[in-house]
């Protein structure tokens, strides 16, 4: 059984070279008067393979979190490192993948070219993008609306095109914005299987935001947001059980 780490509040354990790392990271919208202090000073790390829900209500930062942690926002304060995913030779983005919160697919191209779309921009030739864009629609049981627009797509189904997305790059990291919020219960449990059993093999780390404790559930290690505060840390003591065993292979120590 693994004690959960005390390293502060803030603090989750850390295990190897983590991907990433905050370090006192803070995010301020605005100045002044109504500045508003969307992330108070946090620290956290990912280590590899890890599987972590951030849980709390609309508003208390989760997002701006889960931007920061992507490199797709810069902390006003304080420090947010990719130890473990810098590599001289590629940029950050190569290796985390954001399945956004909301519509994210580009509405003129369809399901197969806006899953190729990344893989081009990496400079994969356009055969081999097709193919690995067919292969991650595949997976996600989607080969059959490969050349659906998003607008013919159900949000269910455009959710798992954009799972598919992201996993077709192969990233180390996959960071997924409430995923299933705009979702009902099945569809949204549904994408969330699908989203943790490709991590798994792609031995990618997961960090999920949500307020919904059932997905919660799906992860090992849960953290709560509150008012921009990150808090308690919890690590799973007694181990998942059914289904939830085979996602806990990442929880490495
Ligand atoms: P969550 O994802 O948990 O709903 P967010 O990270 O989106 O929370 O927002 C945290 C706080 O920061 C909220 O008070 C929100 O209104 C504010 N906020 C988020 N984005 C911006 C922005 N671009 N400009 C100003 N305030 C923002
Ligand atoms: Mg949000």
């Amino acid at each position: 059984m693994d004690a959960p780490d005390a390293l502060g509040s803030t603090a989750v354990r850390e295990t190897g070279t983590p991907l990433v790392r905050c370090e006192n990271a803070a995010r301020t919208y605005g100045s002044g008067p109504g500045a508003v202090v969307a992330v108070h000073g946090l620290s956290c790390v990912i280590s590899p393979g890890a599987r972590i829900a951030v849980v709390g209500p609309s508003g208390s930062g989760k997002s701006t979190l889960l931007h920061l942690i992507a490199g797709l926002d810069r902390p006003t304060a304080g420090r947010v490192s990719h130890p473990g995913l810098r590599d001289e030779s590629e940029s950050l983005a190569r290796h985390i993948g954001v399945v956004f919160q909301g519509p994210s697919l580009l509405p003129p191209l369809t399901a197969a070219e806006n899953v190729a779309l990344p893989l081009r921009i990496d400079g994969v030739p356009e055969d081999e993008a097709d193919v690995r864009a067919g292969a991650a629609l595949e997976s996600l049981g989607l080969e059959g609306l490969a050349g659906r627009l998003p607008d013919e797509l159900s949000a269910g189904q455009a959710q798992r095109v954009a799972v598919a997305r992201v996993l077709a790059r192969g990233p180390r990291l996959v960071l997924a914005d409430e995923p299933t919020g705009q979702l009902d219960r099945e569809t949204g449990r549904q994408v969330l299987s699908v989203l943790l059993g490709a991590a798994e093999e792609l031995g990618a780390a997961v960090l999920v935001t949500t307020h919904d404790p059932r997905v919660a559930r799906e992860l090992s290690v849960c953290w709560y947001m509150a008012d921009g505060r990150l808090i308690q840390p919890d690590s799973r003591t007694a181990g998942p059980t059914g289904p939830l065993r085979r996602h806990r292979g990442g929880e490495r120590r």
